[in-house]
């Protein structure tokens, strides 16, 4: 076997096979399936990773490959398999599949450095070439005698590591330990030698007499309250010693965490957990959907489910969405499962990120929780995938590959005969569908733990307030229930729903919002020609000038930002303090953690923020929670926009009253008839289930049809309208007459980066062969994408239509 079959990091579409490569002799004992490796290619040198080997190849002439970059390979078969899948599945390239499972640092190439991890002897030739150090250059490696089965044994025996040296060094942590430098009976001398005023210097020693162990310095002072001069003295005096070390670059202070052990269940936990367990104990694949409202204790289901996994030797991947992957909830999986978690972070850097990922490729912990991507995490005996709030949509990737976490959950899931658990207070219909017709296990979680009721919710009609001469955003009945908590201690969380603000139109008398007649969508405002467009079926109509239903002028399109309403509220109530938290405020890492200890802490009374706020957060004291404009979202050109209504109310309301204090929630809107406003302020969700169902039955869309959106781009407009037309007639005349393709229709953004674009819709219900039709397509155009730099975007089951 002395032929490598590469896929290479060439993106371009025609390019979605292996190539062959010659192994050179010294590659040849430790090259294997999910190595990366470097070749040639063309006049460049480029990575790629090696997906097979052969004993001949169909080509002649091959050429060999240049260089290996890893001893241990970074992907393992499955992750190859499931690759394969992946790229298929999202029309992708198989190789930017591969990169997607992969820590940054290993995407790219690094300058590697070989670092001793044993104190004991190395095998001599190793030992030589180290020659007194702790690291040595991967270059002295290679340009001495030692052949690569040599150090690949030596790495799998533990005695050495490869390292990639990430560019900023920062990245790399070091600590100081300190240690005893004498025996105990020894230091016991020089404490009685010590004059009586020198305290503190008695104190460390006694600590190292009692315990021995080395332990790290900052610790060390802060535990004993001292300083680093007293240390010194010591230090000086050859008492103890200090050294430096490495450190995993743990972002999350472990100290803190004291362990928890399982709570005894409820009732209705009990009954969700137990067919999860008995799936673990039989080693079978299933999918349940864990439907439990804020607060009923899903996460200890999550917990005791995992316990069993542990139990049974294999190995689980929780994935949280990015925004409440928060300390508060990475800490109750630290609190029951200790140093065995890694977690998975975008907050990290990207040598964090790299520390985190080898601790789970080297089986140092069986539990991983981390945002969409740790759904690739590199376990090998996986017991469990658990996804909380399965209904969020970070867990759709926008780029290349465009795969969904839960598809990967599920398929991975099958591969190693293991449930899932997807869990929320607001499943996403496609959920609730299946598990209506037991293609999911539905669990039902419907009281809260500490027997509370949900906080009632209050709906303030912002119309009146307009008629009562009230043009502020606050109604009279929020900045009354402010300044109540304000005055009582108590604090308040207060929402404002930005997305989709100052696109959608409508009447500030009526609540009339205009919608599309074809599709029962909002319209959006195009500000440069005035005009209202469908984004699904291409419709579009002048702005009105006067409301269609009321005649009114105030007919306006929406536009706030959480800094105007901070302003405004300060002016409204001077005795507010607020905290401001949205994408401004928590660019730089490790400021959301900061600004949420802040409110913790009660240095604001009011936390005001965007979408953000409403997840994964636990705040004894807030007792208000108000939502200033409920609609936003509701007139998103989106057909989830009811649904995503529905689940950000359930789940800010889900804020307050978590605790002894009991909770209230002010929901003001324009449309207060709405259903997703209404039912969400009963915390109905069965009745938005059907009422939704029932509108997505009539316009067609999910979960009865599946989706694709293909957008087309160009710097010519022209040209991109035809491409698009041409794409719809092909599709057309492959596809069953039951499938609906929609467009040519510009984007809701029609220019980007000066290239226009237009983009075409398939809905469809059965289509085998779609994935086909497209590819065919695609290659019609490889060569203008080629070389025109025309760009075909195909998105699988979209999740942002715009
Ligand atoms: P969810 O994830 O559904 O929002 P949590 O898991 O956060 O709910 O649970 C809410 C609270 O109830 C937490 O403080 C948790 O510790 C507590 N809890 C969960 N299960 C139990 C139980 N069986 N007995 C007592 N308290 C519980
Ligand atoms: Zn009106
Ligand atoms: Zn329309």
């Amino acid at each position: 076997m002395n032929i490598a079959k590469v896929i290479v990091d060439v993106p371009v579409s025609s390019i979605n096979q292996t190539f062959d490569y010659q192994i050179p002799e010294r590659f040849q004992d430790i090259l294997t399936n999910g190595m990366r490796v470097i070749v040639p290619f063309g006049p460049r040198k480029l990575m790629g990773f090696v997906v097979g080997k052969a004993t001949e190849s169909s080509f002649d002439n091959l050429k060999e490959i240049s260089d290996v970059l890893d001893l241990t390979p970074a992907l393992t078969n499955e992750l190859l398999d499931l690759g394969k899948w992946v790229a298929n599945q999202t029309m992708s390239l198989y190789i930017t599949a591969l990169q997607a499972m992969l820590p940054q640092v290993l995407k790219a190439q690094y300058k590697k450095e070989i670092k001793r991890i044993t104190d004991e002897a190395l095998p001599d030739p190793l030992e030589n070439l180290f020659a007194g150090r702790d690291v040595i250059a991967f270059e002295e490696l290679e340009a001495s005698t030692i052949r690569y089965p040599q150090l690949q044994k030596a790495v799998q025996d533990g005695e050495i590591s490869i390292e990639y040296l990430v560019k900023s060094k920062i990245t790399k942590k070091y600590v100081t330990m300190i240690a005893p430098a004498r025996e105990s009976y020894l230091l016991e001398e020089a404490k009685q030698d010590l004059s009586t005023s020198a305290k503190k210097q008695r104190q460390i020693l006694i600590y190292f007499i009692e315990s021995p162990e080395a332990i790290e310095k900052q610790l060390l002072l802060k535990k004993l309250n001292t300083t680093s001069s007293t240390l010194k003295a010591l230090l000086d005096k050859s008492l103890l010693g200090s050294y430096r070390t490495e450190v995993y670059r743990n972002p999350y202070d472990d100290d803190t965490i004291t362990r928890t052990t399982a709570l005894e269940l409820t009732e209705e936990q009990q009954l969700a957990v137990q067919p999860i367990q008995e799936k673990i104990a039989s080693g079978e694949h299933d999918v349940f959907l864990l439907h439990g409202v804020t607060g009923s204790g899903k996460t200890e289901v999550y917990l005791q489910a995992i316990q069993e996994v542990i139990y049974k030797g294999k190995e689980a991947i929780v994935l949280v969405p990015e925004i409440s992957l928060t300390p508060q909830m990475v800490k109750r999986f630290k609190e029951r499962f200790g140093t065995n978690v890694a977690v998975m972070h975008s907050a990290l850097s990207a040598g964090e990120k790299y520390d985190e990922w080898r601790r789970i490729q080297r089986k140092e912990v069986q539990v991983v929780v981390g945002a969409r991507s740790a759904i690739y995490a590199p376990f090998e005996n996986i017991g469990i995938i658990i996804i909380d709030e399965e209904h969020e949509t970070t867990y759709k990737q926008e780029d290349q590959p465009r795969y969904h976490a839960r598809d990967v959950a599920i398929y991975r899931a099958e591969t190693h005969q293991c449930p899932v658990i997807l869990g929320s207070a607001t499943p996403t219909l496609e959920s609730f569908a299946r598990a209506q017709k037991g293609v999911y296990k539905l669990g039902t979680l419907s009281k809260r733990t500490n027997e509370k009721d949900m906080p009632e919710v209050n709906i303030v009609d912002m119309r009146e307030e307009l008629h009562a001469g009230n043009r502020s955003m606050f109604s009279r009945s929020l900045k009354e229930k402010i300044e109540e908590r304000i005055q009582k201690g108590e604090q308040i969380v207060l929402l404002l729903n930005r997305r989709g603000h100052s696109t959608f139109v409508m009447c500030r008398d009526c609540g009339h919002v205009k919608e599309c007649p074809h599709c029962d969508i909002a319209l959006t405002f195009h500000k440069n020609n005035n005009q209202l467009k469908c984004h699904y079926c291409s419709h579009e109509e002048v702005m009105p000038r006067n409301c269609p239903e009321c005649e009114s002028d105030l007919i306006r399109y929406f536009g706030t930002g959480t800094q105007k309403v901070e302003e405004s509220l300060t002016k409204l109530i001077p005795e507010a303090s607020v905290i401001r938290m949205d994408v401004d405020t928590t660019r730089r890492k490790g400021s959301h953690e900061k600004l949420l200890n802040q409110f913790v802490n009660k240095e604001a009374n009011i936390l005001l923020g965007t979408q953000m706020i409403a997840k994964g957060l636990d705040f004894e004291n807030v007792t208000l929670v108000g939502v200033l404009t409920a609609d936003s979202m509701l007139h998103l050109p989106d057909f989830r926009s009811s649904e995503k209504t529905f689940q950000l109310l359930t789940q800010v309301s889900g804020r307050a009253g978590r605790h002894e204090l009991t909770g209230e929630v002010i929901v003001q809107t324009y449309t207060p008839d709405h259903y997703s406003i209404e039912l969400a302020s009963n915390y109905d969700f069965t009745q938005f289930y059907k009422k939704e169902m029932g509108m997505r039955k009539t316009f067609q869309y999910p979960p009865y049809v599946f989706l694709v959106l293909l957008t087309v781009t160009h710097q010519n407009k022209v040209k991109v309208a035809q491409v698009t037309q041409r794409i719809v007639q092909l599709l057309l005349k492959s596809v069953k007459d039951e499938t609906t393709v929609l467009g040519p229709t510009p984007s809701s953004i029609p220019r980007m980066k000066d290239r226009y674009r237009y983009q075409c819709m398939i809905k469809y219900r059965n289509e085998p062969q779609l994935r086909d039709y497209i590819n065919k397509i695609l290659d019609q155009y490889a060569e203008e994408m080629r070389k025109e730099d025309l760009v075909i975007k195909v998105d699988m089951q979209p999740y942002h239509l715009m």
